[in-house]
């Protein structure tokens, strides 16, 4: 017998997607394909561990809603089940004076948002905060968290397989999907399986999934490595929480900050460099085939030219160690070179259109059997059990379910 719904990639999404669905239909037969051996190795396993409170995202925005919804969603989630996080707050640092303006809309954005409890900061209320920083202004958001979301993960699949009785199958790479009359196969190099609907949240490999279904995809993931290095314990003492600086709107991603993690230790990054290999962790990893599909996308060329000198600094900072520390002191003036220790990285999934677009919000769309979530970038560990509901309502009419 078909399963009902067949969810591909084991990452926060697939996992959140895969729990909301059988919480809401338990009488559906669900199983979720990972082509690892283990489940959130790439983008959820690999990233900074914050819980965001919603205050960067265009008012009306997935992006805004879902990490709205889905903040207070993972609060109770993680009250109900015993999984530990901190709601530690995080100071937004102008150094600036050309900063003030793009600090002031945030606030003003974080209001909008819902966020009443956050604050302006001047210079002195700056460091009643975080001692060691150096900033003219900024905003105390209290509501920004940290948390491990390889273990909400193991939480969702736990539910998802022994209390709801879905089903999931590592080492299954998902290589073809054939549409049949009633029913979609699915088929990986050992198995095949057939399939009523099928969900793609296979984050960075998503447009490769979603162009088995649909071959004239318009949008293509272009992957960007983040590199981090670790504060040295003896320093650890100049970070008490969450340190950012005032993002651009053009790269909202770009930017490095400073993050206190749930197990200890201070990350400090990441940057943004392009990845010539899709889950290339390391600065040599390469793949021609991942190399070729971002590098003759029509979309990406044009940011390349667009952005040559942001995406050169980037670079720089990657190989130099000293530009690198520069950029990290204009939060942190008295860190020194010596004070970091290489750390990990992660790379991020970020979908261009055809024509050039970095498509900023989330972008999930569907054909009459395969629900594609095709751009989901941070907030979306924050926001996963809200895209999760999101995408089971959405089966719910698909399917004609009550
Ligand atoms: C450096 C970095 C820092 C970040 N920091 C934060 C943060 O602090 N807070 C936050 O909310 N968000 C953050 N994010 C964003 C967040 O981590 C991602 O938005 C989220 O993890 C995306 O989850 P996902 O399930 O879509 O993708 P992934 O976690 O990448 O999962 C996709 C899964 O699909 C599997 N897969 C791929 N292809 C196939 C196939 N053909 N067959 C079977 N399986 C397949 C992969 O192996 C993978 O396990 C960060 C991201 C990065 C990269």
């Amino acid at each position: 017998m078909p399963y009902d719904i067949l969810i591909i990639g084991g990452g926060i999404v697939g996992l959140a997607t895969a729990m909301r669905i059988k919480e809401k239909h338990p009488e559906l037969k669900a199983i979720l394909l990972e082509k690892e051996d283990g489940l959130a190795n790439h983008q959820t396993g690999n990233n900074s561990g914050v819980i965001h409170s919603g205050i960067y995202y265009r008012p009306g925005s997935l992006k805004a809603q879902n990490c709205k919804r889905g903040y207070q969603q993972l609060l109770d989630f993680c009250n109900r089940e015993n999984i530990r996080y901190e709601l530690c707050g995080k100071v937004i640092v102008a150094t600036r004076q050309e900063e003030l303006e793009r600090l002031e809309a945030l606030y003003q954005r974080g209001l909008e948002n819902g966020l009443t409890e956050i604050k302006k900061l001047n210079s002195e209320e700056i460091k009643q905060h975080e001692p060691y920083t150096t900033g003219i202004a900024g905003i105390w958001v209290p509501y920004t968290g940290i948390i491990d979301y390889r273990e909400v993960c193991e939480k969702y699949a736990e539910i998802f397989t022994q209390r709801l009785g879905g089903e999931i199958k590592l080492n299954q790479k998902v290589i073809r999907i054939q549409p049949k009359k009633d029913f979609s196969e699915v088929v990986t190099p050992t198995d095949t399986y057939q399939a009523r609907m099928i969900i793609n949240t296979a984050g960075l490999q998503s447009d490769e999934v979603a162009r088995m279904s649909q071959p004239g995809l318009d949008v293509r993931i272009i992957p960007f490595r983040g590199e981090y290095y670790f504060l040295s314990k003896e320093k650890e003492s100049l970070v008490k929480n969450l340190i950012y600086p005032v993002p651009d709107p053009r790269f909202p991603f770009l930017g490095v900050h400073y993050t206190r993690r749930l197990k200890g230790g201070i990350d400090a990054g990441p940057n943004a460099v392009f990845a010539f290999k899709k889950e290339g962790y390391k600065f040599f990893d390469f793949s021609l085939k991942d190399s070729w599909s971002s590098l003759t996308w029509p979309g990406f060329i044009k940011v390349m030219f667009s952005y040559t000198w942001v995406g050169l600094g980037e670079y720089w900072r990657s190989l130099n160690k000293n530009a690198f520390t520069k950029a990290l002191q204009r939060l942190l003036p008295s860190l020194q070179k010596e004070n970091l220790t290489p750390g990990n990285s992660g790379v991020r999934a970020q979908a261009i259109t055809r024509d050039g677009k970095m498509v900023d919000d989330f972008l999930i769309i569907e054909n009459e059997m395969v629900i594609n979530v095709l751009n989901a970038p941070s907030p979306a560990a924050t926001s996963s059990l809200s895209i999760g509901q999101s995408i089971a309502e959405m089966i719910e009419k698909k399917m004609n379910l009550k």
